[in-house]
């Protein structure tokens, strides 16, 4: 009998742990640990801050949807791993100590790195979890002149929801009429075309210009004032409401072991398993690789880690590899989406396409998320 332990309940760990449980006889014990009981579909924060959907519509209940799938749920924080010992040290929560195990999944997504930004709790929004979410919408709810900031600091490698708030922000001030009142400003420390590629990020600059976006790029914040933004070069600029997302590193749980980049993002190879850790594997935003980090590539990799874990478990070789694919959709409030599919490892040209289908293609996908984990 093998204990698998998953760590992290988000889309890297749930995706693991439900295929782990198809794959795997019933003699092996599997349970997944996570500080809150709680999965949230981040792609729809966006629409939930424009009150397009609501609280229940983001978040389903994990242990249900786990205890459905045999796997044992455990609501507790992860301190720290022994990759030696190969235990898991529980700071706090349903379960106290050390967890062993024989395989493990590290899937503990990435931690904000706020101390890099002088003054960012106090004066910017974001859209991180769901009541920050919230407030942010009541927030432009009430914003009707003055100038909306809406970005991304350097190491957030989070474009989408930047660009969905920045298009959500100007249908919205079309359908007031507030046009001549509100100036919506995208700032981001590197242009759309370093980020995403030249294909989707030209077709990003042609969607802000037509909708009267201005765009800054090369903008690095480093501290926030209650009014305005600035930029290790002492560049400013002045806002009245602010989203912007924060730098990000790697999980502090993984950071002394040795097996991460100066982020603290885990080397794995490509069939996800922790270089130099025969039976750990790491998915999802975790992990070292470019471009970036999106919840279809953590579901990808928890697929793949399971197929290779189960295998290892059986006494075979891996059985799958994982291919660094960006699939990139940003929607714009129900009309023209946009979708980019590039092979990040490779130089094949990237598919890029627009149209209303995608939007709801997006939407499809929360629903199915919903469906099958209620
Ligand atoms: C606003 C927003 C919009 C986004 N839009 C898109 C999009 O359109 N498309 C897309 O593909 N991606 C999108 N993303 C990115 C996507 O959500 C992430 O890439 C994805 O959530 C990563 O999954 P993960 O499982 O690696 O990590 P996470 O989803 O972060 O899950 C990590 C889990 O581990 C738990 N955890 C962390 N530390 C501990 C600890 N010490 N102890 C116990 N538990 C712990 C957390 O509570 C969480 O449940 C968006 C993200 C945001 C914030």
């Amino acid at each position: 009998m093998a204990k698998v332990l998953i760590l992290g309940g988000g889309f890297g760990g749930v995706v693991a742990a439900e295929r782990l449980a198809q794959q795997l006889s019933d003699e092996h014990q599997i349970t997944l640990v996570s500080r809150n009981r709680n999965f949230v579909f981040y792609p729809a924060l966006v629409r939930l801050a424009f009150g397009k959907c609501k609280k229940e519509d983001v978040t389903f209940d994990l242990r249900h949807a786990m205890l459905d799938r045999r796997v044992n749920f455990i609501e507790a924080e992860v301190a720290r791993i022994d990759p030696y010992e190969q235990r898991v040290t529980i700071a706090h929560g349903e379960v106290e100590g050390k967890l062993p195990y024989d395989f493990l999944v590290f899937a503990l997504g990435r931690r904000l790195a706020t101390e890099r930004i002088t003054g960012y709790y106090e004066n910017a929004h974001h859209l991180l979890n769901v009541d920050k979410t919230i407030q942010f919408g009541k927030a432009v709810s009430n914003f009707h002149s003055g100038r909306v900031i809406v970005g991304q600091c350097e190491g957030s490698r989070l474009p989408v929801p930047v660009y969905e708030t920045a298009f959500a922000l100007a249908r919205l001030v079309k359908e007031r009429g507030e046009q001549e009142r509100v100036r919506i400003t995208v700032v981001s420390p590197d242009a759309p075309a370093a980020e995403i590629g030249a294909e989707a990020g030209n077709a990003i600059q042609r969607a802000l210009r037509t909708r009267q976006i201005e765009y800054v790029s090369g903008f690095s914040i480093n501290s926030i004032s209650a009014n305005a933004v600035t930029t290790s070069s002492g560049r400013a600029l002045k806002f009245d409401l602010l989203m912007l997302l924060p730098p990000f590193r790697g999980s502090s749980a993984s950071s002394y072991l040795g097996i991460t980049d100066n982020n603290g993002y885990i080397n794995v190879d490509g069939t996800m398993r922790v270089n130099g850790h025969d039976g750990i594997y790491a998915v999802g935003d975790c992990v070292n690789f470019d471009g970036p980090k999106m919840g279809h590539m953590a579901a990808r990799q928890g697929d793949v880690a399971a197929a290779n874990l189960a295998a290892e478990i059986e006494g075979h070789g891996p059985v799958s590899h994982y291919a660094h694919e960006l699939r990139l959709v940003i929607d714009d409030a129900g009309s023209d989406g946009i979708y980019l599919h590039k092979n990040i490892w490779t130089d094949e040209p990237a598919t890029l396409r627009h149209g209303r289908f995608w939007s709801w293609a997006k939407r499809a996908q929360k629903e199915y998320w919903e469906v099958s984990h209620s």
